[in-house]
């Protein structure tokens, strides 16, 4: 589907991903991968998707020159790949919209996702209304409580939300009631991952479904600018966003590609969610990857100022790309971001994504490093309508410090 390396077949990037589940969980993985490789050789998936993607999605989403950005920088010319023009207002609608067009191909009937800040949530409660499958979101009880628009959005979208109140009552343990939910209903039900993580094929197939983002953003470059880019930078939770980017570019060896993950306000542990630049491989949510842990294997806490990139794992893919070199992975702390979330809206009048804001504080820092006829793409992951609230908050509390 996008011309990247694909993995090797067993689910190994490099020495990375695998499947580390129980016995039940292998035959509906070995069947999920099965329907995959099924509906990519089946032409009419494909028409069906991209009709879906064109019509309901509203791709392709635009590519936007913006030169005051550029000028604050002060070297190369910066683009934005705009996903926040995505319906939902963020890329993980084509995650979940070719997700749920499998999930019917395979004759499941029920959905079911787990979330943290809502956003996978409502991508997944979306794509399910839109193609009548019922919808079954676990949230962590805390994590309700500070989403509670997101919780009622999922509803409004037709879906049932269980709140989870064991553990931290946070994501990890809506990802582990969701998951023996899965164990016992495979049959009729498919589980959609928000990004490119868990057990193979997930990471495989989530990264496909993002890779329209890189597709199309290859050729708007060839078409405006006239070649490729000398750099394109993504922000990196479990790093879906910058998988969909950064695959389609992934031959070109003279197109550079950075990733950002959260430095949230320090390198101490639980301070950040930078598990590539601060993390060790180990096992997460069933695959081997970079992992945020104590000497024990204990999953550390995590923090950042976007709840989208606070997460102590990240996709087994980018481990392989960073061990491998390809991609370069660096942090932006809270408080750059926070800056560069006021510096796109006031130059350029686009309210990012807090999790974007990693991304662009980055890009002007990178983009001053380049001669005057580079071209840096930052893909503009989301919009921060959601932000907005949290942003004022942070701001607020800002000048309270000092
Ligand atoms: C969820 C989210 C992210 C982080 O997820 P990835 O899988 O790393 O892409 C980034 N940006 C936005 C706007 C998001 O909603």
């Amino acid at each position: 589907m996008s011309g990247a390396p694909a993995d090797q077949g067993n689910g190994r990037f490099g020495a990375f991903g695998g499947r580390y589940v129980p016995e039940t969980l292998v035959a509906a993985l070995d069947e999920l991968e099965a329907a995959w490789h099924d509906a990519q050789d089946d032409p009419n998936f494909r028409a069906e998707l991209d009709a879906c993607l064109r019509d309901f999605v509203g791709r392709p989403t635009a590519f936007t020159c913006v030169p005051r950005l550029s000028a604050l920088a002060g070297g190369a010319m910066i683009w934005l790949k705009r996903e926040d023009l995505a319906h939902t207002g963020a890329h993980k609608i084509n995650n979940t919209v070719g997700q749920v067009l499998l999930a019917k191909r395979m004759g499941k009937k029920r959905i079911i996702a787990e979330t943290g800040a809502g956003q996978h949530g409502v991508a997944t409660a979306t794509a399910c209304a839109r193609y009548g499958l019922a919808c079954e979101v676990y949230m962590g009880a805390e994590d309700a409580r500070r989403q509670s628009l997101n919780v009622f959005r999922m509803k409004l979208l037709g879906a049932e939300v269980h709140e989870v109140n064991s553990g931290s009552r946070t994501l990890k343990d809506a990802t582990n009631e969701a998951m023996r939910d899965w164990m016992g209903s495979v049959g009729e039900t498919h589980y959609i991952l928000g990004s490119v993580v868990g057990p193979h094929p997930f990471p495989t197939i989530v990264r496909e479904l993002q890779s329209v983002i890189g597709i199309e953003c290859r050729a708007q470059c060839l078409d405006t600018i006239g070649r490729l880019p000398d750099l394109v930078v993504a922000c990196v939770g479990g790093g879906s966003n910058a998988a969909g980017i950064f695959a389609p570019f992934i031959a070109d060896e003279q197109v550079r590609l950075v990733g950002v993950e959260a430095g949230g306000h320090g390198e101490e542990p639980g301070g950040h969610a930078a598990p590539l630049s601060l993390g060790s491989p180990g096992i997460l949510h069933g695959s081997l990857s970079y992992v945020l842990q104590d000497p024990e294997g204990q999953t550390s806490p995590v923090h950042s100022c976007s709840a989208g990139l606070d997460y102590p794992g990240v996709g087994p893919e980018h481990a392989h790309w960073k061990d491998s070199g390809r991609v370069t992975y660096e942090t932006v702390d809270d408080r750059e971001a926070l800056e560069a979330f006021q510096t796109l809206s006031r130059l350029e009048g686009i309210i990012p994504a807090l999790e974007t804001a990693h991304a662009i504080a980055a890009a002007i820092r990178l983009a001053g490093q380049l001669s005057s006829d580079a071209h840096l793409v930052l893909n503009c992951s989301g919009r921060g309508d959601k932000d907005v609230q949290e942003a004022m908050r942070l701001l607020e509390a800002q000048d309270k410090d000092v």
